[in-house]
């Protein structure tokens, strides 16, 4: 079974994976799956989450 990887942060499309693959491969972390998608962080927004873990908006 595939499922569709996306981005939680800005919506954008990862990519495809196996389900399969969830269980035997430690992939990008995986916050959540709805149905077939799985609510995931890119590369990008990952990166940001990094660079400023504390982002206070006034
Ligand atoms: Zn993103």
């Amino acid at each position: 079974m595939k499922i569709l990887k996306v981005c939680q942060t800005c919506d954008r499309i990862i990519g495809e994976i196996e389900l399969d693959n969830l269980t035997s491969h430690n992939m990008d972390p995986i916050m959540d799956i709805v149905g077939n998608v799985a609510y995931a962080l890119c590369s990008g927004c990952l990166h940001e989450m990094e660079m400023e873990p504390r982002n206070v908006y006034h």
